[in-house]
């Protein structure tokens, strides 16, 4: 089996080396503007994601036509390749399971909007454990910001050097 660094490599071959800042390890890839992601309907303008209704509406009534691609995002929704992980368990969770999965949906519908490319891969529950992917670092740790904040218990964050954050948060 590839390793996540070889598969990186060999995917940074078609695009530019320079990495996004918001898009934890995936390469940028060069985007001609306007652009709209065909999956999600963001709007890829000024450099910077966004999803716009208005923008999108505009571009039909001036008929211009953006570019068709593949947002990074839904690319690493694609390919399978979060770049977060947060782990929530312990007896509290269990008792609280609905708050909390409440708080990550709403947190993340809301970091999402604002951030495109801040995304939820997978989700997985397993009796007192809940396991969430993300496509950024930065919303597996904002998410474990947030629990930590409205529900106390323990939080801890393990960075790698392959640019992929693991956040374990703990509560009995
Ligand atoms: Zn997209």
């Amino acid at each position: 089996m590839k390793t996540r660094r070889a598969q990186v490599e060999q995917r940074s071959l078609n695009y530019t080396e320079r990495v996004d800042h918001d898009v934890g390890h995936v390469p940028k890839e060069r985007i001609s503007e306007p652009a709209v992601c065909r999956e999600c309907k963001a709007v890829y303008t000024g450099g910077r994601w966004a999803f716009d209704e208005r923008l999108r509406r505009d571009y039909r009534l001036q008929d211009l036509e953006p570019a068709e691609v593949i947002c990074p995002a839904c690319r690493q929704i694609r390919d399978g390749l979060p770049a977060g992980f947060l782990y929530a368990k312990g007896a509290y969770l269990a008792e609280h399971l609905e708050d909390i999965t409440n708080l990550i949906r709403n947190e993340t519908e809301r970091m999402s909007h604002e951030n495109p490319l801040w995304r939820v891969m997978d989700w997985k529950q397993l009796d007192s454990e809940l396991t969430v992917t993300t496509t950024t670092a930065h919303l597996a740790q904002h998410l474990g910001r947030m629990l930590h904040r409205a529900h106390a218990g323990d939080v801890r964050y393990q960075f790698s050097d392959d640019d992929v954050t693991r956040v374990y948060w703990e509560r009995n």
